[in-house]
């Protein structure tokens, strides 16, 4: 987001104008910014000739972002037989999909095989069941090489007692499971958790992988997952992903010398990828001064927005309609009936009634998670492509609220007595 003569830009276009023309509470998302992070990516790991970037669509899963990453040469990665058909009608080739499902039914799985689709297993009970139903199909396995990484333990997926994975401590028994049942095994998979702070952790957990890649022979990729985290706020940590690429490149095609072949390299960000690209914009709907604090209630609440309250996430605010203006201390917080805080102390220019503030990084795992809860309508999503703002999803209606239920009433009516 940028200022240019008392206006806040979101990609070129002009954010209040947003607000104006598709209402609040809105998404806003900068195909740019998306853009300018795939390409980030890939030239951190330039050195790697088999380089894969597929996008965690579970972070931001709307058709014409698919879209988006498609036309940049990502794949995917999905974690449920919906994101699969999303990524289908997106127009991904079935091969550029890969499905990580945990916790799922083998009938889900083979849903997935018949689509074609890429297939990662993470527990050793379902490959072997998989090897039974699919025979000939070649999969994935997600090992878990318990390093313990993760901003906060809803997020941190590679300790010793995450349900993720298969151990790294029963490669052993997956060895003999595969010979026992001639699987063909054509990539290995790690995904430790979001926000790695320290690339020593992460090529650590690379360091695992690599040592149970080579007992499998028929490899094509080794997949490292994702967990790269932005900064938040001015100056906040962030994974440096241009290091990272130096070094774990450099090992990568030292390993690939080894193993005697070119393996491709995953990665599966979403969050980097997404997080930064977008904007929750919101009007304040009343200032509220108590005996301790000033509050500014805006149209809007953990129904939209869950991250503050679910991870005690980090979104920047600031108020769009008064650039300029005296600076106080403000506690954001949402309309729903219970504590529903965006930000406590934030330092906002002077908020009034009817003002718009931006929460940044609401990119990724935002929207997605967005609810109707107090039976309030989800956002709208707009996306800026070369300063343009396209409506990518109308805000929802009473018909979208009450087009599931089952009115006993009506039906009732309907039978003749
Ligand atoms: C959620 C998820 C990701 C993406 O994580 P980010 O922190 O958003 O980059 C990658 N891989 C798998 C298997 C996931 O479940």
């Amino acid at each position: 987001m940028t200022l240019q003569e008392g206006r806040y830009q979101i990609g070129g276009a002009d954010a209040l104008e947003i607000v104006e023309r598709f209402g609040a509470p809105v998404y806003v998302y900068d195909a740019a910014t998306m853009k300018r992070q795939y390409k980030r990516m890939t030239s951190a790991f330039s050195k790697v000739k088999r380089l894969r970037i597929n996008f965690a669509c579970k972070a931001l899963t709307n058709l014409n972002v698919l879209r988006v990453f498609r036309e940049l040469g990502s794949g995917l990665d999905t974690v449920s037989i919906q994101e699969v058909e999303m990524g289908l009608l997106a127009g991904f080739e079935p091969h550029d999909i890969l499905f990580t499902p945990n916790c799922v039914s083998l009938d889900e799985i083979s849903q997935a095989v018949a689509k074609g689709v890429r297939i990662n297993i993470d527990n050793i009970e379902i490959l072997e069941q998989f090897g039974d139903r699919h025979p000939e199909v070649p999969v994935c396995i997600r090992i878990n090489p318990h390093i313990m990484a993760g901003g906060n333990s809803k997020i941190s997926v590679g300790h010793i007692d995450s349900k993720f994975g298969i151990s790294i401590h029963q490669v052993p028994h997956v060895l003999k499971v595969v010979e026992a049942m001639n699987l063909k095994i054509e990539g290995l998979h790690m995904h430790t958790g979001s926000d790695i702070y320290d690339a020593q952790v992460f090529l650590r957990a690379v360091e695992i992988l690599l040592s149970a890649a080579a007992d499998f022979p028929d490899l094509d990729y080794l997949d490292f997952g994702s967990g790269f985290k932005v900064p938040y706020k001015e100056g906040g940590i962030a994974t440096d992903i241009e290091d990272l690429g130096e070094q774990l490149g450099d090992r990568f095609n030292e390993f690939c010398g080894e193993y005697g072949r070119d393996l491709e390299l995953m990665f599966e960000p979403g969050k980097f990828l997404v997080s930064e690209a977008g904007y929750f914009l919101v009007k304040t709907n009343v200032v509220k001064t108590t005996t301790a604090s000033v509050f500014a209630g805006v149209d809007s609440g953990l129904n939209h927005l869950i991250r503050p309250m679910f991870y005690e996430a980090y979104h920047h605010i600031t108020n769009l309609s008064n650039p300029g203006g005296k600076t106080r201390i403000y506690n954001v917080v949402g309309y729903i009936c219970e504590t529903d805080t965006f930000g406590i102390n934030r330092q906002l220019s002077e908020v009034r009634e009817g003002d718009i503030l931006a929460m940044a990084n609401a990119g990724a795992y935002s929207f997605m998670m967005a609810s109707n809860y107090n039976s309030r309508f989800r956002p709208a999503e707009v996306m800026v492509i070369d300063g343009e703002a396209h409506l990518i999803r109308r805000r929802e209606t009473m018909e979208d609220l009450l087009g599931t239920q089952v009115d006993l009433n009506v039906l009732k009516e309907s039978v003749p007595a």
